[in-house]
């Protein structure tokens, strides 16, 4: 059961050491200078952060961005960020997809993933050039870590006339063995394209079991999927839209296809990271609650004041590695450098290229909810 809070101000910004003495122990301080070019910058995130924790925050903000200045740096920053990362210094925002694009085509010599590991190298994967950094290595994904490239070698093995499809939450290693990769956007497009090309009307589809399966009931393609699982996502039940419907009548809920599907088939919507922001934005509905990454309500909240969220409060461990601090010394120190030996690199670009190589959708594929939940194959 998700842990759910009214709506209000978003979950305390977890980061370890938070206040006037991270800031002076790297000889930062809340001065004059500090003070005129953050003045503007607060009230992006004023409802987040307390005019008593600013000035703690702000000489990071403007350290962070005159050193991207300095040294040509630009920060992607995923929507799973706080608030802080997300409006106040990150460059590009968006999805995981969103952000890869970015990395393809930015003019920078240097690009910090304020992101998890898989983010990064997918950048290194598309942006071999460009020098990548994450500011903590140990920004992993429960999704990336299910499954190796040695595990995907053993299913080809095991199924050759079937394409491997791999969701881009993924290590480069396990992108370079598969056939082509997806996103939460375009999953059905993709498993309906390599199913044509290949000409079978079987698909496996990995690490996401329960993305598979919410794939599985838009399509007539016959899917085989992997155990992983996104720990954040599959927090989230069918019970806690039962009780969000009577704790907040008249709530329109949305959920993302990493949740499971007795999730999508209570939820109101269901549809990627871009596409909840998107029906947000579009819909503008009274009363929301979005079942995903809590700092993605805080980031979405931001950009529709007029919208009342409830705030289910699931927060990413790995996503929540990354803080400002840790992003002002990664700029600092150019670390943590992300490499990807050469060959794995063009294997890997190969899965993302197909996917590219796709018509463009106008939109995120919305998935249909209401729909009854369906069991699947394993490959593992
Ligand atoms: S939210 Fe889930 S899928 Fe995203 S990085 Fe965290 S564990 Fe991985």
């Amino acid at each position: 059961m998700a842990r759910l809070i009214d709506s209000g101000p978003g979950c305390p910004t977890p980061t370890p050491l938070r206040g006037a003495s991270a800031a002076e122990a790297r000889g930062l301080a809340y001065d004059e200078a500090v003070k005129a070019e953050t003045d503007d910058l607060y009230p992006l995130v004023q409802d987040f952060i307390t005019p008593m924790e600013w000035p703690a925050i702000a000489p990071f903000v403007a350290a962070i961005n005159r050193l991207k200045a300095q040294k040509n740096a630009v920060i992607l920053a995923h929507n799973y960020m706080t608030p802080d990362i997300f409006r106040l210094v990150g460059d590009f925002r968006g999805d995981s997809l969103q952000l890869a694009r970015e990395a393809s085509k930015v003019d920078a010599d240097i690009i910090v993933q304020a992101g998890v590991h898989f983010m990064a190298e997918t950048s290194k994967i598309l942006a071999p050039e460009k020098t990548v950094l994450i500011p903590d290595t140990r920004a992993g994904c429960s999704l990336a870590s299910s499954i190796t490239g040695a595990d995907v070698r053993l299913i080809k093995e095991k199924y050759p006339d079937y394409p491997v499809v791999t969701y881009v939450n993924t290590t480069a290693d396990v992108k370079a063995e598969c056939d082509i990769t997806c996103t939460s956007s375009n999953a059905a497009q993709v498993v309906e394209a390599i199913a044509k090309e290949w000409n079978t009307d079987t698909v496996i589809m990995v690490p996401d079991q329960y993305l598979a399966k919410n794939v599985a009931a838009q399509t007539d393609i016959r899917i085989m999927t992997w155990p992983g699982a996104c720990e954040v996502h599959e927090m989230f039940s069918a019970d806690d839209v039962n009780q969000l419907r009577e704790a907040h009548p008249g709530v329109v809920i949305l959920a993302h296809p990493e949740c499971p599907p007795d999730v999508l088939e209570a939820a109101d919507y269901a549809g990627s990271t871009a596409a909840l922001a998107n029906y947000v934005s579009e819909k503008s509905p009274n009363k929301v609650v979005l079942l995903t990454e809590c700092s993605m309500s805080d980031n979405v909240a931001a950009e529709n004041p007029g919208v009342n969220f409830i705030r289910p409060c699931n927060l990413c461990p790995h996503m929540k590695r990354i803080t400002l601090e840790n992003i002002y010394d990664c700029l600092v120190n150019g670390e943590y450098e992300v490499t990807i030996p050469e060959d794995v690199r063009i294997r890997a670009k190969k899965a993302l290229d197909a996917m590219m190589a796709l018509p463009k959708m106008d939109k995120p594929l919305d998935f249909v909810t209401g729909l009854e939940p369906l069991e699947l194959e394993m490959v593992g």
